[in-house]
């Protein structure tokens, strides 16, 4: 099955990749964390995405598509993919559908942008071993440091307040949109993000039958 999976940011669609991921036996795309290693690792193309992530604004369409294009050719890819962050803007959506790639389902997870918010901005990530924190809802053992490898916990820039904003305007404007023109060939399921994952996970792999 091909699936993508929408949401604005930090609606939680990494978990529910994880375990559709598990459930379907296919992997998970996701164009943020590829993004994000790009960034770590000072490729040609994290140094030219870094401006716009920091800003909390999207990377130009082309670099995304490229990458997705790469990537859907992975052999892995042959049995069925989630993807998760992509399509972001209608041009991506449409690229998609040049490329021939025939999608399934489109699930949407919906959540408030004030829960969105909350969620983001108490994020706290470790920058060696990767391990994500929060402040409210899984504080490390010692204030700021890694329960995992010790060292001390950053928040990334696009959690910060402001870009938490600034993200958010760019999912309304630009990704929003993406829910009609999956609608529009009844392809759209929407799954309204509850207060417990294990909840909103029972209500997404409902969504798969
Ligand atoms: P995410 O973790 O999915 O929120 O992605 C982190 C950042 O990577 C986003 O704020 C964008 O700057 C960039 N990004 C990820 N996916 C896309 C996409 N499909 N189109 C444009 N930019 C993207």
């Amino acid at each position: 099955m091909n699936l993508i999976l929408l949401g604005a940011p930090g609606a939680g669609k990494g978990t529910q990749a994880e375990v559709i991921s598990k459930h379907l036996s296919i992997p998970t795309i996701s164009t943020g964390n590829i993004i994000r290693e790009a960034l770590k690792s000072g490729s040609g193309m994290g140094r030219e995405a870094k401006k716009f992530v920091d800003a909390g604004q999207l990377v130009p369409d082309d670099v995304v598509i490229g990458i997705i294009r790469e990537r859907l050719a992975e052999k892995d890819c042959e049995d069925g993919f989630i993807l998760d962050g992509f399509p972001r803007t209608i041009p991506q959506a449409e690229a998609l559908d040049r490329m021939g790639v025939v999608i399934d389902r489109v699930i949407d997870i919906e959540v408030a942008d004030e829960t969105i918010a909350r969620r983001m901005t108490g994020r706290r990530v470790c920058p060696g071993c990767g391990s994500s924190y929060h402040l409210e809802y899984k504080p490390p053992k010692e204030t700021g440091v890694c329960d995992s490898c010790g060292d001390t916990l950053i928040q990334r820039k696009d959690d910060h307040p402001d870009t938490v904003q600034d993200r958010l305007t760019v999912y309304h404007e630009q990704t929003e949109p993406l829910k009609s023109y999956y609608a529009a060939s009844d392809k759209l399921y929407i799954v309204e993000g509850q207060e417990e994952v294990a909840d909103t996970i029972r209500l997404t792999l409902a969504a798969l039958e």
